[in-house]
């Protein structure tokens, strides 16, 4: 969750502020990071400026999250605390396109003294409240706004949502009951987005959307321009035309399509990086049919060998749901023999939790709370092994780490770097710890030379 400000900072200035400002709070997935940056990009565009307090800003925008109920108490509670310290709040995100027991808003019934609620997706309705609330400054600052607009995430790498929306149904998921079918953005706007995103200085473009493999469906891979030339709509396109950018390009929510295999091929040639988030879910016929799930009838142990022969550096990540209602004894197993066989690198997983509007929540067979956790954690211990073994073929190795963090006393004395490798992306994987180094610079790659593994985490030295 990324949540800006967290807390309100100080008392509001004596003197009112020349242009009017914006608190923003930002909450949920990468997806909902990205609406954030866009809404802050459109203020700052027309000379808004952003506050860094409550009690600093004029009116407060909150970009809620709804997908588990954990999420929509934390949406919740954000809004009441940005209405309890600033008292004008509008609401944007998944939260907002939700209804509430009575047929009606939500969010607008648990706190209706907020002035507007959007759905997620929807910077020209979020930028109309603002204008009717706040009204725009006189004079917009267009040119103090970077090309790549603002981003909320550190400056060598970014979010790049190349769809929004989501054309199957899983029955735990209510993702495309927010925020409908999938709509993909055409490849030349991708493209141009990625281009200024690498001008402004970002190293790493990470490619997300609700499914990746399914990139252009809806648009029939029609064809657009990327710089003058012919180009479909396509992931395959899409990832060579990105790898030409001399960035790192990682692919996040890469269903196992039998067309995934050319993109892989792409990764050998070290044209983007060799690393697929693949969100497997679950492993048993039975309980990914209950589940709905894309892709279900494919056999993933051989597709992932066959990857593996054609990538051998591949990092493969994937997450999964335990305690699945109707889920067996026999079946939980048939899973972790699945991690065993499949020796996945990373792995992160849920014990299911239902969600208020997936249709899973009407499935015979709900288990016991203290069930799915056991599940949860056992399947974690069964990984954590697999990945401890995985990362080991790492250590003597020399491998390029993106530094994200450089920790230091305080007096000031570098301690160490945190970075990544190819093998990590970044809120999401482990990563590596390096030893202090004068050359070490966040947003900067290094090379280095790997002395030691845990579960998730490498650990090495800078290699002059
Ligand atoms: S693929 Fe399934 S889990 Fe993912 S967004 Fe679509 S419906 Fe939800």
């Amino acid at each position: 969750m990324t949540q800006t400000p967290s807390k309100p900072l100080r008392r509001a200035a004596a003197r009112p502020p020349a242009a009017p400002r914006v608190g923003f709070v930002s909450l949920g997935c990468p997806k909902a990071l990205v609406d954030s940056e866009r809404i802050v990009t459109q203020l700052r565009a027309e000379g808004y400026l952003i506050a860094p307090s409550y009690a600093d800003a004029d009116l407060v925008v909150v970009n809620t999250c709804g997908f588990i109920d954990a999420a929509v108490t934390e949406s919740l509670d954000a809004i009441g605390e940005a209405l309890a310290e600033n008292g004008k709040v509008i609401v944007t995100g998944c939260l907002g396109a939700k209804s509430g027991a009575d047929g009606g808003n939500l969010v607008a019934g648990v706190h209706p003294s907020v002035l507007a609620v959007t759905g997620p997706h929807a910077l020209e309705e979020v930028m109309g409240h603002v204008h009717r609330h706040l009204p725009r400054p006189h004079d917009p600052f267009t040119d103090l706004v970077p090309e790549a607009g603002v981003k909320l995430t550190p400056r060598h790498y970014a979010y790049l949502k190349i769809s929004e929306g989501c054309n199957h149904r899983c029955a735990f998921c209510i993702i495309p009951a927010m925020r409908g079918d999938l709509v993909s953005r055409p490849i030349g706007e991708v493209m141009r987005e990625a281009e200024a995103l690498v001008k402004s200085g970002v190293r790493e473009l990470l490619v997300i959307s609700q499914d990746t493999s399914a990139y252009g469906v809806d648009l029939r891979y029609r064809t657009d321009f990327v710089g003058g030339r012919p180009v479909r709509t396509r992931m395959l396109e899409l990832a060579r035309e990105l790898g030409e950018l001399g960035v790192w390009v990682r692919l996040h929510y890469v269903y196992p399509y039998p067309s995934v295999d050319e993109v892989v091929e792409l990764m050998a040639e070290g044209r983007v990086l060799p690393y697929l988030d693949v969100p497997f879910q679950h492993a048993h016929p039975r309980v990914l049919r209950a589940m709905k799930r894309p892709a279900s009838g494919e056999r993933n142990i051989e597709r992932i060998q066959a990857w593996r022969r054609t990538c051998p550096e591949l990092t493969i990540r994937s997450t999964f749901i335990a305690g699945f209602p109707g889920e067996t004894d026999a079946e939980f197993e048939y899973l972790l023999d699945f991690l065993r066989e499949a020796r996945l690198d990373r792995v992160g997983c849920f014990a299911y939790s239902p969600v208020e509007g997936a249709s899973a929540n009407a499935l015979p067979g709900a288990l016991p709370d203290e069930v799915r956790e056991a599940r949860q954690a056992q399947l974690m211990a069964v990984q954590a092994e697999i990945s401890r073994e995985r990362l080991s073929r790492f250590v003597r190795r020399t491998v390029d780490v993106l530094i994200d963090e450089i920790e230091v006393d305080e007096h000031g004395e570098m301690l160490g770097a945190i970075g990544r490798s190819a093998a990590s992306a970044p809120e999401i994987d482990g990563c590596v710890y390096v030893k202090p180094h004068p050359g070490l610079r966040v947003g900067e790659f290094s090379r280095v030379r790997i002395t030691s593994v845990t579960e998730h985490d490498l650990r090495g030295s800078v290699v002059v």
